[in-house]
């Protein structure tokens, strides 16, 4: 994973009103870890009916949401968990939704994801979709620690993402893991994305597949400690 933060925002301490944003020049950090990824297929999407342009805000607030949640699985916070969504990843070359362990080498955050994916997107996937707001808010989609400011969020198209996940997910949590596997669809690269594919990835094992952080100039800053979302 590398992350650069290109700019920071000047606000006012009372309203926390932005007054502006200014460029930095700092370089980038790399942190080798372990992820947790799920793809989508364009075509599902569209049958789901998220519309292209809402792509981008659904993966995101999905992620986010996930992130979130994580603590229900795995005995961490959010702040000990990075993500990273796309609507084209250039190593799984899908819309695809990343979330890594934010300490160096990992501390089996991802994995304990990855072996309780049905349960862990469920849960995610009700917390957004029961959450009363209209468009997002920090009990659901929105993320203290994201590096892009929450936008762009999709908050009902999150559900929709998750719904399609959620249905093409080998049934029971912790099967999820070996039926993958045995299934042979573990390897993001391989031809013909499966919706809903999940796939657990290891520094050591899977090093050209690894995310990375390629959008520079929509990455701004997250100052405070824990990686960014
Ligand atoms: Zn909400
Ligand atoms: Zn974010």
């Amino acid at each position: 994973m590398t992350s650069q933060v290109v700019s920071y925002q000047r606000r006012r301490i009372a309203t926390g009103e932005v007054i502006d944003t200014r460029p930095l020049d700092l370089p980038a950090r790399e942190l080798r870890t372990v992820a947790v990824w799920f793809t989508l297929s364009p075509g599902s999407l569209a049958r789901a009916g998220v519309e292209a342009a809402d792509v981008p805000g659904a993966l995101h607030a999905a992620e986010h949401a996930a992130i979130g949640l994580l603590p229900l699985m795995a005995t961490c916070d959010r702040w000990d968990i990075g993500g990273l969504s796309t609507a084209l990843h250039p190593d799984t070359e899908a819309p695809t939704v990343f979330v890594y362990d934010g300490h160096p080498g990992g501390a089996g955050f991802a994995e304990r994801a990855y072996r309780t994916a049905a349960a862990w997107l469920r849960a995610t996937r009700d917390a957004i979709a029961e959450c009363g707001c209209e468009t997002g808010c920090p009990s659901c989609v929105q993320s203290p620690k994201c590096g892009n400011g929450n936008n762009p969020l999709a908050k009902s198209e999150a559900v929709q993402v998750l719904d399609v996940v959620l249905t093409n997910l080998p049934a029971g949590p912790a099967d999820a893991a070996t039926a993958a596997t045995a299934d042979g669809k573990v390897d993001p690269t391989a031809a013909g994305t499966a919706d809903g594919e999940i796939d657990p990835a290891c520094g050591a094992g899977h090093a050209g597949a690894l995310p990375r952080q390629d959008h520079r100039t929509a990455r701004r800053s997250t100052a405070g400690s824990g990686p960014p979302d």
